[in-house]
């Protein structure tokens, strides 16, 4: 089931998710909503706030498989990288944002076992951008102040909040 990716200006882009505690047996259906929500958009990752669920939880494909994190935790980081970003939440807007170019991360899968890793350059970027989300904060938070002014702008005259 495809669901409403909420845009920039819907007040629930800015709250902090809550831990998962377990993982219940709507789990499953969620991740395959958020699954085709990001696919059809499309997106290479998503987080549950984007549709309105407060629970930290996202999900993100590169190119390769479909990778479901549960209570993310960057625990590490390492190194300087600066990328232009966009996100589903902020319709044809791209910023540039400063990011770690490493992560260690650790997280739960999509079966509850606990995994860390380290991840590094576009999967870094992205898992930097969707722990983000979980903590109520956007790219254009962080943006520089003239690229944030011209977002902004831009966004004003091209994109409806629905
Ligand atoms: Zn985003």
């Amino acid at each position: 089931m495809i669901l409403t990716i909420r845009k920039f200006g819907d007040p629930v882009l800015k709250e902090k998710c809550n831990r998962i505690n377990n993982l219940d047996c709507n789990f499953a259906g969620l991740v395959k909503n958020l699954a085709d929500t990001m696919y059809n958009a499309p997106g290479i990752g998503l987080a549950a706030s984007q549709v309105g669920i407060l629970e930290r939880l996202f999900i993100c494909d590169l190119g390769d498989g479909l990778q479901v994190y549960v209570n993310a935790k960057i625990v590490a980081t390492e190194g300087e990288d600066m990328n232009e970003e966009g996100c589903l939440s902020i319709p044809n807007i791209r910023v540039p944002v400063k990011r770690a170019k490493k992560v260690k991360i650790t997280a739960l899968n999509a079966n509850g076992k606990k995994v860390t890793f380290v991840a590094e350059d576009l999967l870094a970027h992205v898992i930097q951008h969707e722990v983000d989300h979980l903590n109520g904060v956007l790219v254009l938070d962080k943006t520089d102040t003239e690229n944030r002014r011209r977002a902004l702008e831009e966004l004003r005259e091209h994109v409806q909040i629905d």
